[in-house]
């Protein structure tokens, strides 16, 4: 990896090109900051790619992002494409697809200063993101869901053993790296053969990893434990369904799905993406909140440096996630989050906060 980093940026629809270069802006700091060149690539996405290119995904696009190992996405506002692109599958569910990011991770942690339902939360969803029930995904041809007559819908669950032991072995890896707890997260008592073959999986790849103390809960269950007790989890691994519903809770009670980052990843590429859409309510007003794609960031950079054995990038991950951290437990925020800072001012102060720092890997 010689210290080299190549990362596509894609700045998507509504508030992406207000949040996405001051995303790039931090990381740029941060990752040179830690002694890492990097070549930004930026890529045509959205409705500005149609207007351009006639397509919200244009070919040329998903050229470049074969030949990248990482990028950011910038939230898609498919609702607002033009009919013609209606019914078609999003970019983002395009480019998870083709690159086959099987790994959803969606970590919640309460930062300082914001008011947060639950002060106590700092955990990590690990989703299988590559079939389960959702249709667009668990089929090579055609839709998991059918519909025989009109009256009756019927719907196709996808459990391989090969997927859910792929994911258990990324939550693991990442418990080794964080409190060495995970939770399996199933419904075996009713869906055993699916979501029991899940847990097994799971269990199955715990063997390799003594170290880490694993349980396994029924995803009702752990809907009340994660309000009542999110203190006591640190990584969770489930399906992608469950994955989907818990990850939006786990935000809601870190603070707010504004602040939610993810990364969809594979072995070979991942892409950083917020938890948020493209807020078309707010955009061009310098009101849009980064955070949770300067985070999705940090896990991009997190990532790489894992999986290049190069210890540079967590460092620039954890300069990042520290100047956050600063930045608001100083009070300072943008409105959604009952500060008084626009889009780039707040850009500018965790700038600052990097700038300030000494990067060491
Ligand atoms: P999607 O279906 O694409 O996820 P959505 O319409 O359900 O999109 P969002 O685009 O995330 O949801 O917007 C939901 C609400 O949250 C809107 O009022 C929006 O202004 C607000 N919001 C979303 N992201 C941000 C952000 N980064 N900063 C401030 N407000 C945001």
């Amino acid at each position: 990896m010689n210290g080299q980093l190549r990362v596509g940026v894609i700045d998507g629809d509504g508030i992406g090109p207000e949040i996405v270069p001051v995303v790039r802006e931090i990381a740029d700091a941060a990752v040179r900051g830690a002694g890492l060149t990097v070549e930004w690539v930026p890529l045509a996405m959205g409705l500005s790619a149609i207007e351009s290119d006639g397509d919200p995904l244009p070919a040329a696009t998903l050229d470049a992002l074969d030949g990248l190992d990482c990028w950011i996405l910038g939230p898609h506002d498919s609702a607002g494409y033009p009919d013609r692109f209606r019914g078609s599958l999003t970019p983002g569910a395009v480019i998870r697809k083709r690159y086959g990011l099987y790994a959803n991770l969606r970590p919640a942690r309460a930062y300082p200063g914001v008011a947060a339902v639950r002060p106590d939360i700092d955990l990590l969803i690990a989703r299988e993101n590559s079939e389960g029930l959702y249709a667009d995904r668990n089929m090579a041809l055609g839709s998991g869901e059918f519909m025989p007559t009109p009256d009756v819908a019927l719907a196709v669950g996808v459990i391989t053993r090969a997927a859910s032991q792929r994911i258990a072995r990324v939550a693991f890896e990442h418990a080794r790296r964080r409190r060495n707890h995970v939770t399996v997260v199933h419904k075996a008592n009713v869906l055993t053969m699916t979501t029991g073959l899940f847990r097994d999986a799971c269990l199955a790849v715990a063997r390799d990893y003594p170290e880490v103390t694993v349980d396994e809960q029924h995803v009702d269950a752990m809907a009340a434990l994660l309000v009542r007790r999110p203190g006591d989890f640190d990584v969770i691994v489930t399906e992608n369904l469950f994955g989907d519903i818990l990850s939006d809770l786990t935000a809601e009670l870190a603070g707010s799905l504004g602040l939610a980052a993810s990364i969809n990843a594979s072995d070979e590429k991942a892409m950083a993406q917020a938890g948020h859409g493209a807020a078309p309510d707010i955009a061009g007003q310098d009101r849009a909140n980064p955070v949770a794609l300067v985070e999705s960031t940090a896990m991009l950079l997190d990532w790489w440096s894992v999986r290049g054995h190069d210890d540079r990038g967590a460092a620039a991950a954890s300069a990042i996630r520290a100047a956050l951290s600063e930045t608001l437990a100083a009070g300072e925020a943008t409105a959604d989050l009952g500060g008084s800072m626009g889009t780039a001012e707040f850009g500018a102060a965790v700038l600052g906060r990097i700038s300030g720092q000494r990067i060491t890997g």
